[in-house]
């Protein structure tokens, strides 16, 4: 019996109950509520073909990059031809990986901004700008990713859909009074209290290139219409993207927990895990 059944095995009898549909009827994607072999057959029969882009800038790229390459090689929709999209400051220094034939490595350049949050709020411009026109022609769903986490077990066709969103490790169990939404009615990002259910994660969010091209749009005009106002939404993109989630379009399908697990907060069976933070040597 290998060491991942007896941590999924324990994640089933100790997990709190979790629901496994959304109010509005969308999936909620946890180990044993799909068929891998059916959902593996139906994108191999249709010739789906996966997006990865992932931002490594300033001291992401040598501090991150390379576990998360390694690991997607492995992990990342083993079934299915992918192209990982890196957007870097600095393409030299890509670490070399040798990625499995169906899947290619794009490099693009993108420009270091000066501050943290900007790098982080920017993606929703880079992602606009660049990564979905090239994109458009290439792949059929794409998934936007931070770099600081690292695959750990298969990360598969389960999650493909119009607009996949991922539920935080940190806050799936708070009720809605402590969920971080930005309460500055000032803010484009604002939520009002009677509005919201779940608090997503701006480290994993997907969809189709249509529905992609309007989240990103929606959000860089939140995040640029705050700069003109003066005012920084407190989570950044991420108070954005949940404002577009709970306001302007429910997510299709929601991913558990697993699919993005912060380990410091118990061991369980999961799929991609939280890297080690360091912001003090990483952070601009
Ligand atoms: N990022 C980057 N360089 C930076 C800051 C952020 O490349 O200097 C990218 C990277 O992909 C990172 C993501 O933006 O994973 C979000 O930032 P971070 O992971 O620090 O945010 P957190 O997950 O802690 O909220
Ligand atoms: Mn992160």
């Amino acid at each position: 019996m290998s060491l991942t059944y007896v941590i999924y095995m324990r994640s089933l009898i100790c997990s709190p109950k979790v629901p496994s549909t959304t109010s509005w009827g969308a999936p909620i994607v946890w180990e044993g509520t799909f068929d891998h072999e059916e959902e593996n057959r139906f994108h191999q029969d249709h010739g789906t073909v996966v997006g990865l882009s992932v931002f490594a800038v300033g001291k992401y790229l040598e501090t991150y990059l390379e576990d998360f390459l390694v690991s997607a090689n492995r992990y990342f929709m083993p079934s299915l031809p992918c192209i990982v999209y890196i957007l870097t400051d600095n393409p030299k220094d890509v670490p070399t990986i040798h990625v499995r034939p169906a899947m290619s490595i794009t490099i693009l350049q993108v420009p270091l901004r000066h501050r943290w949050q900007d790098i982080s709020m920017m993606r929703m411009m880079d992602l606009q700008d660049i990564v979905l026109p090239l994109a458009r022609g290439q792949v059929d769903y794409l998934f936007c990713m931070d770099v600081d986490q690292i695959f750990s077990s298969n990360y598969g066709p389960e999650t493909l859909d119009d607009l996949v969103a991922q539920l935080h490790s940190g806050y799936y169990l708070q009720s809605r009074e402590e969920l971080p939404y930005e309460t500055n009615s000032l803010s484009a990002a604002f939520i009002p209290p009677t509005m919201g259910i779940f608090y997503y994660h701006a480290a994993v969010f997907g969809g189709s290139l249509a529905r992609l091209t309007n989240l990103t749009s929606s959000c860089l005009n939140g995040i640029l219409k705050d700069k003109k106002s003066g005012v920084e939404a407190i989570w950044h993109d991420e108070s954005h993207l949940n404002r577009y989630l709970a306001l302007e379009y429910l997510p299709s399908k929601v991913l558990s927990p697993e699919y993005c697990w912060d380990n410091r907060l118990w061991l369980r069976y999961h799929k991609l895990r939280w890297a080690k933070k360091s912001y003090e040597k990483t952070r601009v």
